[in-house]
């Protein structure tokens, strides 16, 4: 019988324990690759991400020989509508078996649980190998069997897990067996998933962005091997310089999968040694941290990990959302904060760092809520991961695991000073703008946030002395 190979957040052929075993499972029948158009997958998601998608299951299915099924889930269906196209498709071309890497995000594994059952319903199988993890998320535990709740601990536990090597591309024959008579144009299929963004948003520029990465398994490889020759050797000294090509840029490659983080940590480990690697697989650990957290916490995507962060006063009506507005286009006047949010209209990439300051600004000097800005990030980024992204804003706002203390709040220009010091970063993406006054004062605002703060945990600490 053929194999279903279900693709989805592994756009690659290399390094895929799922796709070998489809291989070895199919023996000399084909595997017969489909992927699934999700709009409730990609909610949230502007053009940007989607035309990177688009792109990766382009090339993908080039990999493929053009064999790759394309189908499309109507956008309000979610789950269950995937489950009966996936049902669907496996009927047609006479498979028992269906193949995927396993998804952790907590509307990935609902819908995979709901594809499980229908395809049961029907004497079928899903079978699910791997995660897009070195360390599969909900795997390590503190002792007691409690989940890590601060990366330090979950860091040593990760290092001490065995790492496996890369698995070899498997020998396989793929076959579409079926004529798709349904969107065959792999761009305008998943253009067409577009979400609807806030209403208020209308005058906001929402993409696509002028200069978007190259996408596809081919791609991701070139990157990793540009930076292993290039920047990794240094990545210590000069990940936090945005005006320095210091970082890998694999962060879109490893949401889509067109390389596994085993292949990147595999790759590190053959180039150098010392604090560059240590640094390095400190991050790509901090991915699986992210992952980790909202494994046992699904809730905490959008609600504060932290109960402190129901409590803090945040700012709402016109002058909020013009204030949102001027952060939004690059326009606060703060030279690192502008720069980086054009960067992101213009790219759909941010650097960390300049992601760190700019979060904190809108955070703690422009006093709204982190949910407004967590879900610009998403629209805009290529890499735009729930995890990463709303878990990374939440411990901005100083709300989420391994909080910083809260008073120590990043001062836009001393950041500048420190990590862009001769400008070059702020010149290359605001150039053309005029000097403006600051849309605030950074220490009035400071000030302010600490009242805030204060207010919030004396409300926590009321609720639980009222428990
Ligand atoms: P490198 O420095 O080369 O790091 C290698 C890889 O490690 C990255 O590709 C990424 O997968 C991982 N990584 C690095 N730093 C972090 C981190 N702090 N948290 C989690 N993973 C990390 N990353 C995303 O992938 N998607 C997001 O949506 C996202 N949103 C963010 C929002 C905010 C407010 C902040 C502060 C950070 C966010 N990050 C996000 C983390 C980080 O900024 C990016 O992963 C990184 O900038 C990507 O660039 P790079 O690939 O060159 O990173």
């Amino acid at each position: 019988r053929p194999i279903v190979y279900w693709f989805r957040r592994d756009l690659r052929l290399a390094d895929s324990p799922a796709l070998v075993a489809a291989a070895r499972a199919a023996g000399a029948e084909p595997i017969v690759p489909l992927f699934v158009v999700d709009p409730r997958a990609g909610r949230g998601a502007g053009p940007n991400r989607w035309q990177f998608l688009a792109s990766c299951l382009e090339e993908l299915d080039r990999q493929l020989g053009g064999a790759l099924t394309l189908r499309r889930a109507p956008g309000v269906g979610g789950a269950a509508a995937v489950a009966a196209i996936v049902a669907g498709f496996a009927a047609e071309v006479g498979a028992e078996i269906v193949v995927a890497s396993g998804e952790t995000t907590p509307y990935g594994r609902r819908r995979d649980r709901i594809v499980a059952e229908r395809l049961a319903a029907e004497d079928r199988r899903l079978l699910l190998l791997d995660t897009p993890y070195c360390v599969a998320p909900g795997r390590l535990r503190r002792t007691g069997g409690h989940p890590y709740r601060v990366f330090s601990a979950f860091y040593r536990a990760w290092l001490a897990e065995p790492v496996e090597a890369p698995y070899e591309r498997p020998a396989a024959r793929f076959d579409a067996l079926v004529s798709d008579g349904e969107a065959t144009d792999l761009v305008d299929a998943a253009g067409r998933g577009y979400d609807v963004s806030p209403s208020w948003w209308r005058d906001l520029p929402l993409g696509p962005a002028p200069h978007l990465p190259a996408a596809g398994e081919r791609a991701a490889i070139d990157r990793l091997t540009q930076f292993c020759e290039s920047a990794l050797p240094q990545y210590d000294r000069h990940r936090d310089r945005p005006d320095m090509a210091g970082t890998s840029r694999l962060s879109a490659d490893l949401h889509f999968g067109t390389l596994h983080p085993r292949t990147v940590r595999d790759a590190a480990r053959k180039t150098v040694e010392g604090p560059a690697l240590d640094r390095f697989l400190a991050e790509l650990a901090w991915r699986e941290f992210f992952a980790d957290v909202l494994w046992h916490r699904p809730d905490a995507a959008w609600h504060s990990w932290d109960p402190i962060g129901r409590h803090l006063a945040v700012d709402d009506g016109p002058q909020a959302r013009e204030r949102f507005t001027a952060w939004a286009r690059g326009e606060t006047g703060y030279g690192l904060v502008d720069a980086g949010m054009r960067q992101l209209l213009s790219e759909g990439w941010m650097h960390n760092r300049v992601r760190m300051v700019s979060a904190s600004f809108l955070v703690k000097d422009l006093h709204l809520d982190w949910r407004w800005g967590a879900r610009w990030f998403l629209w805009h980024l290529v890499d735009g991961d729930i995890a990463s992204n709303n878990l990374n804003w939440q411990w901005v706002a100083g709300i989420g695991t391994d909080a910083a203390p809260y008073h120590r709040i990043f001062n836009p220009d001393r950041q500048a000073e420190r990590f862009d010091p001769d400008g070059a970063y702020r010149r290359r993406y605001c150039a053309d703008l005029p000097a403006r006054l600051s849309i605030v004062n950074h220490k009035a605002e400071r000030a302010e946030a600490l009242t805030r703060w204060a207010a919030a945990k004396a409300a926590v600490r009321h609720e639980s002395t009222a428990d």
